[in-house]
Order: structure tokens, then C-alpha cells, then sequence
């Protein structure tokens, strides 16, 4: 290990606290935590200079690749000019430009629509939920103050977006904090067509045959909810398509359209989260667009600036947007220091500039179909229940029993294990539980995807014999 390596490390486990990690593991004496000191498209190089896939996009921010000399250079130009001044009572060229811009991602057809711009996932999710509250108070609609949800969704992890998500096990310390909200479960092809197809092991939502709806179970459920609650529903607040941190549950297609037009006929607005699945992620600019659904409210971050730089919006009707018109009393009185953020906003323009100017979302549709065929290999391993894939979100579910589709249990934290081991073969990435995930950069070549589930293989093998 050379001296910069062992006093990063040093530092690190001294001073530093990582999110998502059981700390006592990693302060273990003999744990060499990687230190990433560069990176270049879809490699990461660690400090003693050993070169390895990210293989999560460095937890889903990554689209375009480490370093893509467009992003690089709209950052260093902006940075060359400021940094960043306040959204609070001052405009700036590059807010407004991207304003119009994600704006005109949206189809002409849903209606004007407008930007609140924050610093992250947990902040656009936080907006969401602030408009959609306040708007129905000062609207004629105070009795619309409840918000409807999946069992299991992520939106992030603060007060107000843990309280929509409710993410199980990651929020459980904070249960009497969370303002109370109402939960369905999910569309779960997997386990809900138990004992009765399970043939392919090969995405079973793809022959969801639950009922006459999509994901009927859920729908069903849905439906009496909304019933139960009438119009005091504020918003149905959905992951559209794909379930990231619930373990990348994938939704039957033709179910986000459903439950859209369940909330649209009670009156309730659609708020949907799209921080993991926009930017292409599932094939599409934005996830929603596979089922010709317009949130009234949408979510952007992680791939907003390419995975360069921290960055939130909130898109919303202009019709929400007029219910805060007015005086004092009817404004929105929320804000973050860094809103607006120019280098920020410079790095997302530098973003759609590369989707407007390469062909992004064919790369990601062929990128798509080598991970899909690269990955059929796991079919040999006993364990694995199912290969489910939106795009370039893989998940391979591995379980005890393939009978029943009992898990591993949580404690022994299976992916975990076998993602650590990945790292010798060069491969970095993070799963869920028992369930594997690889979600790379769009800039990947065949062989680096190749590569990516190689790795993961020789390392599921490896540990797998050890655990069963
Ligand atoms: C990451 C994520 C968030 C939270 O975003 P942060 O930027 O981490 O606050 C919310 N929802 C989904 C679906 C996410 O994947």
C-alpha cells in the first residue's frame, strides 16, 4: 500500500461516517476500504492506481461515463466565470435555460409546465410533497392532506420523503417521526405467480397474467384505498416503472398507466419519482414516457448533471403553480442556499446537450440487449429466482429456496458478500439483501459489460458455495 493510500485510509476511518454502512465492519483493522482517486468513462481507479468497472454508476448518478470531456469542460468554463449566487431574489441565464429545457422534455400535449430547483433527490421529493400539500390548503381543497404510496418505495431519506417512502428496513428507527401515510403493495410478479410459472426464471413480470389488469393485485388494492380515503387524497406518489432501493422491483407494463388513471379520476395528483429512472435509465428519457404518463409533479436528480455534481428539480403543472399566486400569503416559502446552483445547472445543460447531440438512447437499448445476453449465465446458478431487466437496470434475485422463494436471511447480508468479492475481479458495485444489481454507465463497451458479469458470476459462485 504506497503512504497516500495508508493516510487516506487512515483519515477516513478516523474522521469520516459513510452513508448506508454498518460502520464496525469497515473500522475493522484488517478492512482496506477502496479510496477512488479518478475515474475515466465506465472505469473507477483507486488510489494504489488498480483500475476497476462501475459497475452502479457510482450509485446510479453515472450516464455518459467518469470525466466526459462535455461535462468536464461546461464545468470548468462555468467555474471560470462563478460558482454560484442566490436563486433567493436574484435570476441567472443557466437556471432559466434549464428550466425551459426539462420543461421541454414533458410532451406538448400535458399542458405548461414549470421548475423548482433544489439540491438533490431528497429535496425535489421534499418540494413534491410541500406543493402538492400547499396547494390543496390554499385551493379550496383543504381536506385533500393524505398521500397514497407502494409498500416499499424509496423517495429518500429525509423527514418528509422517508415518510412517502417508508423504506422498510432502511427507515424503521424513525417510525414515530413519519407523518402517517397510506401504503398498497406493490406489483410483485416474482413472488405473486408462486409455484405457478416459474419456468424461465427470465423477467416473469414480462407474462404477468395476475388478473385482467397489470399488476391487478395492487390495482385492486389501489382502487379500495381511494375508495376508503375519497377526496381526501393529496397525491398518489409512485417510482414509476421501477422500484429502485426496494431491490429494483419491476413493475408489470401497462400498470404505472392504470394507477395514474386511478388517481386522476379520484382527483388526486400524480407525483412521480423519477431521480433513478430518468435520463434514459430505462430506455427512455424518462421512465414515464414508456406508458404515455405525465406526472403532475416529477422528481429529477442523480442523472440530471450526468453524475457530476449535486442537483434536484421539481417539475409541476402550471396550473399547481398558479394556486401560489398572490400575496405573501400564498407563496412558497421554501428554498435551499444552493438552488439554482450555476455550476449545477451548467453541468445538466452540458447533459441534454449530449443527449440532444448523440444518439444516448439507442446506446442504451444496444448496451441493453449485450447486458441482457451477458447475463443469462446466472440461469446456472440454483439460487437465482429470476433475472429482471428495464434498460440498464439489472437485478439478479437469489434465493434459499427456489421452491418456496424464501430469501437468504437479511443478516447475511449475501450481496453484500458477493459484491465485495467482486472487487477482486475488478468490478464495484452495491446490491440489495440477496439481490444482485448492475446498472452501468451508457458509455460501456460489450466487453466491459462483459466484463461487469463475469465478475459478479465468479464472485456469486465463490460465495454461494460457502453459504449453502
Ligand atoms: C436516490 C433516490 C432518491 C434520493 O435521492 P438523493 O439524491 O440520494 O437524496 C429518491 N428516490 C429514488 C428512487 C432514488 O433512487
Amino acid at each position: 500500500m504506497n503512504d497516500e493510500t495508508r493516510r487516506a485510509i487512515e483519515q477516513d476511518k478516523r474522521y469520516l461516517w459513510h452513508p448506508f454502512t454498518p460502520m464496525d465492519a469497515w473500522l475493522e483493522a484488517d478492512y482496506e476500504p477502496v479510496m477512488i482517486a479518478s475515474g475515466e468513462g465506465a472505469e473507477l481507479v483507486d488510489t494504489e492506481g488498480r483500475r476497476y468497472l462501475d459497475g452502479n454508476s457510482s450509485i446510479w448518478t453515472n450516464l455518459h461515463g467518469h470525466r466526459h470531456p462535455k461535462l468536464t469542460a461546461a464545468i470548468q468554463k462555468q467555474a471560470g466565470k462563478i460558482a454560484h449566487s442566490s436563486a433567493l431574489g436574484l435570476g441567472n441565464p443557466l437556471a432559466a435555460e434549464l428550466a425551459e429545457k426539462l420543461v421541454g422534455l414533458l410532451p406538448e400535449e400535458a399542458g405548461p409546465y414549470r421548475v423548482f430547483l433544489s439540491d438533490d433527490g431528497s429535496t425535489a421529493m421534499e418540494c413534491a410533497l410541500k406543493i402538492a400539500w400547499q396547494y390543496f390548503q390554499q385551493n379550496g381543497q383543504a381536506q385533500r392532506t393524505q398521500f397514497l404510496g407502494l409498500t416499499g418505495s424509496y423517495h429518500g431519506d429525509t423527514v418528509g420523503a422517508m415518510s412517502l417512502g417508508k423504506s422498510g428496513s432502511f427507515h424503521a428507527p424513525y417510525q414515530p417521526l413519519l407523518f402517517p401515510t397510506h401504503e398498497v403493495p406493490a406489483p410483485n410478479c416474482l413472488r405473486c405467480l408462486q409455484g405457478k410459472d416459474r419456468l424461465t426464471r427470465t423477467d416473469i413480470r414480462l407474462s404477468c397474467r395476475c388478473g385482467p389488469r397489470p399488476g391487478e393485485n395492487s390495482l385492486a388494492a389501489l382502487e379500495q384505498k381511494f375508495a376508503e380515503l375519497g377526496d381526501t387524497v393529496a397525491a398518489l406518489v409512485l417510482e414509476p416503472r421501477v422500484m429502485g432501493p426496494a431491490g429494483m422491483v419491476m413493475h408489470p407494463p401497462g400498470f404505472l398507466a392504470e394507477a395514474a388513471a386511478l388517481a386522476k379520476r379520484h382527483g388526486a395528483l400524480l407525483i412521480l419519482d423519477e431521480i433513478m429512472v430518468g435520463f434514459g435509465r430505462t430506455g427512455k428519457m424518462l421512465a414515464e414516457e414508456h406508458e404515455g404518463v405525465t406526472g403532475d409533479l416529477i422528481a429529477l436528480a442523480k442523472g440530471l448533471t450526468g453524475g457530476t455534481l449535486p442537483l434536484g428539480a421539481t417539475l409541476l403543472k402550471d396550473e399547481l403553480f398558479e394556486g401560489f399566486r398572490g400575496g405573501l400569503e400564498r407563496a412558497f416559502f421554501h428554498g435551499h442556499s444552493y438552488s439554482g446552483n450555476q455550476l449545477g445547472c451548467a453541468a445538466a445543460l452540458a447533459n441534454l446537450e449530449i443527449f440532444a447531440s448523440e444518439p444516448v438512447l439507442e446506446q442504451v437499448a444496444e448496451r441493453a440487449e449485450w447486458l441482457r445476453n451477458a447475463s443469462q449465465r446466472f440461469l446456472d446458478l440454483p439460487q437465482v429466482a429470476e433475472i429482471r431487466q428495464e434498460g440498464l437496470i439489472l437485478a439478479i434475485e437469489l434465493v434459499q429456496d427456489r421452491e418456496t422463494l424464501a430469501s437468504f436471511p437479511a443478516d447475511w447480508r449475501v450481496a453484500h458478500h458477493i459484491t465485495e468479492q467482486a472487487r477482486e475481479y475488478g468490478l464495484l458495485t452495491r446490491g440489495l439483501g440477496s439481490i444482485l444489481f448492475l446498472i452501468p454507465p451508457y458509455c460501456s463497451t460489450r466487453q466491459q459489460l462483459e466484463q461487469m458479469v463475469a465478475a459478479l458470476y465468479r464472485a456469486s459462485e465463490e460465495v454461494l458455495i460457502k453459504i449453502v
